[in-house]
């Protein structure tokens, strides 16, 4: 092997499902340095590549071109040379070695003098059946099965030529129709089950051959279609009907052929349901650490997840106390409306001097009453700073707690803490609301608030530090201008997509907004709308035009852009999902 060359992976992505990779396969894709895909492997996995790994898409859509397999052989070893100790995973559909061509990639490496390793896939031979309820074998039934390619490069086959073939493994290289050169006499014979991959556009002749050398034309068969996906289809034949079947229901590729008398035990095994969400596709743009939950929860309802935050949350080092309208260094607005870092991390001034901020110290905690929390990423970065200045939880001891609704309520408990003030209206105004009231009967009760003075419910709104973010809007200081706001963690705006999501945006039926920066920063990433356009293909840039959104601001926000909007009753995330999954209902209905 070449000293100093980088290391190539052939790693097998399985049939679609993310959760089919295999953990190696994973591990070796987190760490990747490039990574060499093909066009069936789902964006859920790409997703779990290396973020700073160079993303090479050799599998465009049949209307675009498309990376010959001559070529990628070429760009792995070309890789390698020039990225001594790289990791450079090319993945593939299923398993590399099973019709994937990955057997002539590593026949390039090893001539190349490229180390390699093989990370094998699922197979969609057998798990693809497997998602229809079909057991590729089954006692008294099938005793063997065979994976059979469904046609040939030209070369192979004696049928004269009638096009590209542009599936997987073909990348739009010459077919030929017809003579395939399979055995057809000795296929007609086996008891075993059939399964053909790459088969659909040949199946008529395939079907044909098959009865003319004996197969019974009554054996069962089905077709599957994007098996393992949110888009799965199973449709049932027999050998005498195949052709007219694919025709009639429209079957088109990736899908497999299966034939032989399991089929049968697809219509009782089959336990993929359908799901309320299934065949959809939607954008989460919440921040990777909050999209979780309701990606896991559109995901169990069958939707396709494509996961794409707007924006990065950052914890700061220390909490900076940003300046108040009574401070003496402080402006007439107390507000932040620049992001922390564009200034300086300490004693900080805007170019007009107007907007300072100084490092806050976690003794002056003593001066307040109430902390009031606004997310649950205030919640999380506090609670670091905390602990890295050296306290815990105890200098917390006897104050009230707030949070702004239930998500961050839930977040407080994780850290031992429950909530005295939960505003009903789960909002900035909910929230200061709330506290303003609790201030005004502080004030009518004549309450002065002592250093050390036992308050109860009483308390002077001086004493109430609010825990936010650099982008908070003012809408809590403007009910209670005498609070503190510490923020504690900053946002930034994600820049830019990896063009693999951009696809996978612009084909998806949906997407969910949280917030109206992350409506902003979206079409920001994404300007052009898919509307005009015959196929999202021709707007590469292109977002759907659906957005389920939380709160009435970000619905107004997604409709200043043109978006049609459907919100959630309740600004929670299950209000919104069921809203997502009633929508769809309705739709089917
Ligand atoms: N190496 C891959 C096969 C590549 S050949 C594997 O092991 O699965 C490409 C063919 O695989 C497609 O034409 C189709 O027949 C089949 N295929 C791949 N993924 C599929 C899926 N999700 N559903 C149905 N068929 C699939």
């Amino acid at each position: 092997m070449k000293e100093n060359s980088g290391k190539v992976y052939l790693i097998g992505a399985g049939p679609g499902d993310p959760g089919l990779l295999t953990l190696r396969g994973k591990s070796v894709l987190e760490k990747a340095d490039v990574v060499v895909y093909d066009r069936l492997v789902s964006p859920a996995i790409l997703g779990m590549c290396n973020p700073a790994a160079k993303m090479v898409d050799v599998g465009k859509m049949p209307t675009h071109h498309k990376v010959k397999q001559s070529e990628i052989n070429k760009l792995l070893v070309q890789f390698a040379s020039e990225m001594p100790n790289a990791t450079i995973a090319r993945l593939k559909g299923g398993d590399p070695f099973v019709f994937g061509r990955g057997g002539e990639e590593a026949l390039e490496l090893v001539a190349a003098g490229v180390e390699f390793e093989v990370v094998p896939g699922i197979t969609s031979a057998i798990s693809v059946p497997a998602y229809a309820g079909i057991p590729v074998s089954h006692r008294g039934i099938a005793t063997s099965f065979h994976i059979i390619t469904g046609h040939e490069k030209a070369e192979v086959g004696n049928g004269e030529v009638i096009g590209a073939c542009h599936c997987e493994p073909c990348k739009g290289e010459a077919i030929s129709s017809g003579n395939l050169s399979l055995d057809f006499e000795t296929l007609a014979k086996c008891q075993g089950t059939l399964i053909f991959l790459m088969g659909i556009a040949n199946m008529d002749f395939i079907a044909k051959r098959l009865m003319e050398c004996g197969k019974d034309p009554k054996t069962p068969l089905a077709f599957i279609e994007k098996g393992t996906t949110p888009y799965q289809r199973t449709v049932m034949a027999t050998l005498e009907t195949a052709g007219e079947t694919i025709v009639r229901e429209n079957v088109t590729a990736p899908a497999i052929t299966i034939m032989g008398g399991v089929v049968e035990l697809g219509k009782t095994l089959a336990w993929k349901k359908n799901l309320p969400l299934s065949g959809k596709r939607l954008v989460v743009t919440r921040a990777a650490k909050q999209a979780s939950g309701i990606s896991a929860r559109l995901t169990a309802l069958g939707a396709e997840v494509i996961e794409t935050p707007m924006i990065e949350t950052r914890t700061l080092e220390r909490p900076l106390v940003m300046a108040q309208a009574h401070d003496s260094i402080g402006s007439a607005k107390p507000v932040c409306e620049q992001p922390v870092t564009a200034l300086a991390s300490h004693v900080i001034a805007s170019p007009e001097g107007a907007r300072q901020s100084r490092p806050a110290d976690f003794n002056s905690l003593a001066n307040f009453d109430i902390l009031a929390f606004t997310s649950t990423n205030g919640v999380e970065s506090f609670f670091k700073q905390l602990l890295a200045s050296g306290n815990d939880i105890r200098i917390l001891a006897g104050k009230k707690i707030a949070s702004v609704g239930k998500i961050t309520e839930k977040k407080l408990l994780e850290y031992g803490i429950r909530c005295d003030y939960v505003p009903e209206d789960h909002t900035g105004e909910g929230l200061g609301k709330l506290l303003a009231s609790l201030c005004k009967s502080a004030k009518d009760a004549c309450v002065i608030a002592s250093e050390q003075g036992e308050r109860g419910n009483l308390i002077e709104e001086s004493r109430i530090l609010l825990l936010q973010g650099n982008l908070a809007d003012d809408t809590l200081l403007e009910l209670l201008p005498q609070a503190t706001r510490w923020v504690v963690y900053e946002t930034l705006p994600v820049a830019e997509l990896p063009e693999w999501k951009r696809e996978a945006v612009a084909s998806a039926d949906a997407v969910v907004f949280a917030s109206t920066s992350a409506v902003d920063n979206f079409v920001k990433l994404l300007p052009q709308s898919t509307v005009g356009a015959t196929s999202c293909l021709e707007a590469p840039q292109a977002r759907p035009r659906t957005s389920f959104c939380i709160g009435r601001m970000t619905e107004s926000a997604a409709r200043k852009y043109g978006f049609d909007t459907v919100t959630s009753d309740e600004t929670t995330m299950d209000s919104l999902v069921k809203k997502i999954a009633e929508y769809y209902a309705g739709e089917g209905a």
